[in-house]
């Protein structure tokens, strides 16, 4: 098996197939407790992030935009109602990604491994 570095996301394993680099990190445990979403890492390290603030930082083209013609993001206006932050359904998917579900019916975000480390 050959894998080639191409950048420091990628590397690619046989032929058309990438694979973020994250994702060989993976999530041993994923659990929400108290509040908080806490995620054991691989790697060892743990991860505490607030229903609150992962709502608000949900990637989907809903909440962040999407780039104009001319590249620039213009975040929308999102409003947020109480049940907004309450959890209902959270789901491991394609092993590099947690698809999280919200009591207002919002679930369209995908929250990569690394983007879930990053909003640490
Ligand atoms: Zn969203």
């Amino acid at each position: 098996m050959i894998f080639v570095i191409l950048n420091d996301y990628d590397c690619v394993k046989g032929k058309n197939e990438v694979i973020p680099r994250m994702a060989q990190l993976g999530i041993d445990n994923i659990a929400s407790i108290n509040g908080e979403v806490a995620i054991a890492w691989q790697d060892g390290t743990e991860t505490y992030l607030g229903l609150e603030a992962l709502r608000r930082g949900c990637p989907c083209a809903t909440c962040q935009g999407e780039p104009d013609a001319m590249g620039r993001v213009v975040r929308p206006p999102v409003h947020y109602k109480s049940k907004s932050f309450d959890l209902v359904k959270m789901e491991v998917v394609g092993g590099y990604a947690v698809s999280f579900g919200w009591a207002d019916g919002h679930s369209t975000g995908i929250y990569s491994f690394e983007y879930l480390r990053a909003l640490n």
